[in-house]
């Protein structure tokens, strides 16, 4: 028998196979409301114009297409460093910082999910539930075992810190716990600055190791805002992993650009992880792709280039604010019953709606709106034109 004809078909991802539907879905009606991406008022997702002009200028310029090294480009990387944890910061300056540029967020938290089984020689990292459906697969496959703690409330729409801390304070010295930095995916909950102390707290008590999935940076209060979990990690003096993506906040996301840093306790034990990183890069992907990471570096090199991706990056989380807000007006307006006013809330694109299973499978039957099961709706896919269909339809679900 060839060995081919055993193999079986492999489910479609529970997000992108979704999306794979919705293209082939004739209604010239249909709305997608699924993947993570950012999509304008005229529901693309756009190519932001300081992209435009810093790949105008990479154009122009005699290029190389020799490898970068296996960490990346030390710019870039300087670029990465900077953006995370605050231009000069103390970490930066006396070299305690492992970074390597990453195929984005996702390469990022594979290469942190293998260091932590191969170089660290840990086994289980806890997530919160829910969690971005993605996380499960890459821990899965560098051979982790996964576990759960609280962290939403269905009732109040809200986080459960009490529940979450009350499940840390359990955990295993050395266990992997992981954090999303802002805009948690799926739920759009996000813990205050004062619940980020207590969170931190916890792990530098119980010796936990944070790894935190920074994967919307900008999306949320801004630039430096978002950066509160990181500032709250730091404070409290613990070693942990930061995984950072530039798919969302540059646009970049068929670019593969990200970085993955490790905070360590000083330059040696950095030193010493940084050679382990490159390690298990080196057998998997062996270097980087450099267009994207050349695009940010272009940009944060250029006063006037970088100004511009900082006001692109208000308008994205500006319209992000107004669509919520007009989504929860339009709810009201259909007489859905219930108070949606907790979607104002919530942070980035991602909202839970509350919506069943059941419904979600109605919308998409009856009305031709795709939405992932668990009832997220990226809510930037809602514009003026498909608002009003969307609340109707939902009235009727
Ligand atoms: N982490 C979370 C929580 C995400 O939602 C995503 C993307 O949707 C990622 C990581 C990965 O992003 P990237 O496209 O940069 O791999």
């Amino acid at each position: 028998m060839n060995l081919f004809e055993l193999v079986q078909t492999a489910p479609p991802d529970p997000i992108l196979g979704l999306s794979e539907a919705f293209k082939n879905d004739p209604n010239p009606d249909k709305i997608n409301l699924t993947v993570g991406v950012y999509q304008d008022e005229s529901g693309k997702s756009p190519l932001l114009e300081s992209v435009r002009r810093a790949e105008e200028i990479l154009a122009r310029g005699a290029g190389s297409k020799g490898y970068l090294p296996i960490n990346g480009h030390p710019d870039y990387l300087g670029h990465c460093q900077a953006l995370v944890f605050g231009e000069g910061n103390e970490m930066i300056l006396t070299k305690r910082l492992a970074s390597v540029h990453t195929p984005g967020g996702t390469g990022g938290l594979r290469l942190a999910g293998d260091f932590i089984r191969r170089s660290l020689g840990q086994r289980t990292i806890w997530v919160s539930n829910p969690t971005w459906a993605n996380h499960q697969g890459i821990f899965t496959a560098a051979g982790l075992d996964i576990k759960t703690y609280p962290y939403y409330n269905p009732e109040t729409h809200g986080l459960n810190l009490e529940g979450m801390i009350t499940v840390l304070e359990t955990i295993p010295e050395n266990d992997i716990v992981l954090l999303h930095a802002c805009c948690h995916n799926p739920t759009g909950v996000d813990p205050t600055e004062e619940d980020w102390e207590t969170i931190a707290k916890v792990c530098k008590e119980r010796k936990l190791l944070p790894l935190l999935d920074f994967a919307y940076q900008g999306f949320s209060k801004g630039w430096i805002d978002d950066a509160v979990a990181i500032r709250a990690f730091s404070e409290y003096g613990l070693e942990f992993i930061v995984c950072s993506s530039f798919s969302k906040n540059f646009g970049l996301y068929q670019d593969r650009v990200g970085a993955m840093h490790v905070v360590a306790k000083n330059a040696d034990e950095a030193a010493r992880i940084l050679s382990q990183l490159k390690v298990i890069v080196r057998t998997n992907y062996s270097n980087p792709p450099a267009h994207g990471s050349a695009i940010v570096s272009t940009i944060l090199n250029d006063t006037e280039l970088r100004q511009l991706w900082e006001e692109e990056l208000k308008t994205m989380r500006s319209r992000i604010n107004t669509v919520r807000s007009e989504f929860v007006d339009g709810l009201e307006k259909a007489g859905v019953p219930g108070d949606f006013s907790f979607i104002r809330e919530q942070k980035g694109m991602f909202s839970f709606s509350g919506l069943s299973e059941e419904s979600v499978q109605k919308l998409r039957q009856d009305h031709a709106i795709y939405i992932v099961k668990s009832g997220r709706i990226n809510v930037a896919g809602i514009n003026d034109k498909n608002r009003d269909t969307l609340c109707r339809a939902i009235a009727q679900c």
